[in-house]
């Protein structure tokens, strides 16, 4: 059995980072070990339904450390290394093949889990789901110019593959349960913004729609509707949303629920020296006074090197507003905070333009915005005064020339 005095369970986007952080803080060889069930070393994971999906990333581009980083820092890794249970008390990881690893501390990484569909002829190999390289790699074999693609499901999944499948000449129809495109997230001024450009791209929207089944005919798939209606299919891909990959923690003594393990603010578990980072992790948000748990890559990075940094001993709290991005066609957006609860929203710039910037109001605080080519400083301002909480005037902020202009309001840094 080998052991480490600092283990990471998982190899994904908080890993990769949490591993730079051990090394910019000066960790020692031999020290830190990386434990993964995948084959290859940590990646990012948003090129996988961006460039890498349309071929025009390659793995080596996407790597978050060459492959020689590890060797050279002496961090062990453990690849193709799928932990099947957690020993707390004896600090011991049990994997394939009777081996064990042990750790004095442990860092969980384990991140999220894609949801299947469970109806009728969900098994067919050409229904596909999007969270590892190898899922990418194989949708991408299977883009044919000409034959039909459909895209089940309309968050930012969802309409990142139907825009990567379309501008590679597949006709592409996306299903989605609701009335129109990510409502969780989006106003319906901004769904309707993003439907309009879908469709001027010639994607299919099929709203209020649920799959009860898939079948093939005459060699080609259908997708079956609840409406009886079918949709012919060659490539199918389900971007229906993802869960914590909690499996090894069920019965174990981390404090855990349904929405992730439960971490303080340091990222500390509820046992000893073990501490959890990324979407598997469900922390105290001081911003937002409130338990969240982020599936973005954002969240990944700055906790996987904030529980680094804590496993080094240096006692930082995890203070971050949550931010996310998505490129879709020529439009990419960058969204911070989190906008549950607001009441009032405010919008700037054109849409006509594709230039817009949408802010989130609660009881007159900024608790969210989503910019999509604005000036530099509504990026800078966003998120400084999501963390400041700060108190806006929507009219002011409706109609001031620069958001600039505003800052002294709200106090300065
Ligand atoms: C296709 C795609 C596109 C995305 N695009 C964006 C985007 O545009 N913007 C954005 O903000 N976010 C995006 N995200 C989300 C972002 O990538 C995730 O939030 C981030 O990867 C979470 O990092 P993590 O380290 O918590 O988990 P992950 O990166 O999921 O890594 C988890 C790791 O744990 C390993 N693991 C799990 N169980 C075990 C076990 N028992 N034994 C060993 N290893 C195990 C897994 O194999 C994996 O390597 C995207 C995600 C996907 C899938």
């Amino acid at each position: 059995m080998k052991s480490f005095p600092m283990v990471i369970l998982g190899g994904g986007v908080g890993t990769g980072y949490a591993a730079k952080e051990f090394v910019s803080q000066g960790g020692g060889k031999g020290q830190l070990a990386i434990v993964t069930a995948e084959h290859i070393p940590s990646y990012e994971r948003p090129p996988l339904s961006k460039e890498f999906l349309a071929g025009e990333k390659k793995r080596d581009d996407i790597l978050i450390s060459d492959s020689q980083f590890y060797q050279k820092q002496g961090i062990t890794l453990f690849r193709d290394f799928r932990v099947q249970k957690v020993d707390f008390r004896r600090r011991l990881l049990h994997g394939p093949s009777r081996q064990t690893i042990g750790f004095e501390k442990l860092l969980v990484a384990t991140g999220s889990s894609v949801r299947k569909l469970t109806v009728p002829g969900a098994d067919q190999p050409w229904i596909y789901y999007l969270r590892q390289l190898l899922d990418s790699q194989h949708i991408h074999q299977h883009i044919k110019r000409g034959k039909q693609a459909v895209v089940i499901g309309s968050g930012f999944i969802g309409m990142e593959v139907a825009s990567v499948l379309t501008r590679q000449g597949m006709p592409t129809t996306m299903v989605f349960p609701g009335d129109r495109v990510w409502e969780h997230v989006f106003t319906p001024e901004v769904s309707a913004f993003f439907e309009k450009q879908f469709s001027g791209h010639g994607i299919r929207l099929m709203r209020a729609q649920k799959v009860v089944g898939f079948a093939r005919e005459q060699g080609t798939g259908q997708v079956l509707l609840s409406t009886g209606r079918q949709i012919p299919a060659d490539l199918v891909v389900a971007g229906i949303g993802v869960t914590p990959t909690l499996d090894l923690f069920r019965r174990s003594p981390l404090e855990h629920d349904e929405n992730g393990i439960k971490v303080n603010e340091y990222l500390e578990t509820s046992v000893d020296s073990v501490w959890a980072a990324g979407d598997i992790a469900n922390y105290p948000d001081r911003i937002f006074r409130r338990r969240m748990r982020i599936e973005h890559w954002d969240n990944a990075v700055e906790q996987g090197r904030v529980a680094m940094r804590n496993m080094m001993d240096k006692f930082q709290p995890f203070i971050h507003v949550p931010y996310f991005f998505s490129d879709e066609f020529d439009l990419s957006y960058e969204y911070w905070g989190d906008a549950k609860g607001h009441d009032q929203v405010v919008y700037r710039g054109e849409m006509k333009k594709k230039q817009l910037s949408v802010w989130w109001l609660k009881k007159g605080t900024l608790c969210a915005a989503l910019l999509m080519n604005r000036p530099n400083e509504e990026r800078q301002y966003a998120p400084r005064w999501i963390l400041r909480r700060a108190k806006l005037d929507p009219n002011a902020l409706r109609t001031a020339k620069s958001v600039r202009s505003l800052d002294r309001t709200f106090g300065q840094d």
